[in-house]
């Protein structure tokens, strides 16, 4: 059953009255959900069990400041309480862990991508999120838009994005003109538009500029780029935001070849709902 079925198409999703209802239902309920003030900058969330009471406590860091970014990472602290409480009593959890997201070459089980999996549906049901980009272009006001829509952060949106877009388009987080995190599409890795960590912004690029300018940079409708700049193959858009509270520049790629968007993998809100979750695991 598809979760915009089963709560209408009302967004976005109240996660924290989530949480907290259907955890009242076991006998190891989610007693408070809280901010943290921690002085690691990498940590995000943590879910830990009390040893006596068997009560669980949900915390996000409160270095965090966009209630987006708070929004996903309870939720990802839900999904592991939902999927994996019986396994572990306690999960710490970091800014990388929560940018883990499957792809078709999975691995061995990874309970980092599985959260990140459930928070993504739960926040992002599919039907609803392929509506909301149908037919559009991929760029920062694409992405904004959704984010705001879902209360999530612009990085859950575009991961959700790049999971399932059927073109080439390419996500990258930088600090002082060298990449921090990034991810392609499988279009964007089959044509080789693909960064590593602590590699370079090419100079001439809209975010390099936004880097150079700051907070007021914001090219969020994309500019179309000679294709020197970020591929030798194809003509690339770049839309570019500066994130000062983070020191970072958040860039979007897209390849201007028309494409339509398509699940890959069949109807994801059939076999991958986090409605479904909850039906399973939660007795
Ligand atoms: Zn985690």
């Amino acid at each position: 059953m598809a979760l915009s079925k089963a709560w209408g198409n009302r967004f976005p999703v109240g996660v924290r009255e989530i949480a907290q209802e259907v955890s009242a239902k076991h006998v190891d309920p989610i007693s408070k959900i809280e901010s943290l003030p921690v002085d690691d900058e990498e940590f995000e969330g943590v879910l830990i069990q009390n040893g006596n009471s068997k009560k669980w406590g949900l915390g996000y860091s409160a270095h965090i400041r966009e209630d987006g970014k708070i929004n996903f990472t309870i939720a990802h602290e839900f999904g592991h309480y939902m999927l994996h409480r019986q396994e572990h009593n306690q999960f710490a959890c970091t800014d990388d862990d929560l940018r883990n997201f499957p792809y078709a070459t999975k691995d061995a089980r990874n309970l980092e991508q599985e959260a990140n999996e459930f928070a993504s549906y739960l926040l992002m049901p599919a039907n609803d999120f392929r509506a909301q980009i149908d037919g559009q272009r991929v760029n920062i006001d694409l992405i904004s838009h959704c984010a705001n829509r879902y209360a999530t952060s612009l990085a859950a949106s575009i991961l959700k994005l790049i999971d399932f877009i059927d073109r080439p388009v390419a996500v990258i987080v930088s600090e002082n003109g060298v990449v921090r995190w990034s991810r392609s599409s499988q279009h964007a890795l089959r044509r080789g538009l693909r960064f590593k960590r602590g590699s370079s912004i090419p100079a001439g690029s809209i975010t390099m500029r936004c880097a150079q300018i700051g907070v007021s940079m914001n090219c969020s409708q994309g500019q179309v780029h000679d294709q020197a700049i970020w591929s030798k193959t194809m003509t690339i858009v770049e839309s570019a935001i500066a994130q000062p509270n983070y020191r970072t520049v958040f860039t979007v790629l897209e390849s201007t070849a028309l494409g339509h968007y398509k699940l890959i993998e069949g109807d994801l809100d059939d076999v991958r709902d986090s409605f479904d979750h909850f039906r399973s695991y939660s007795r």
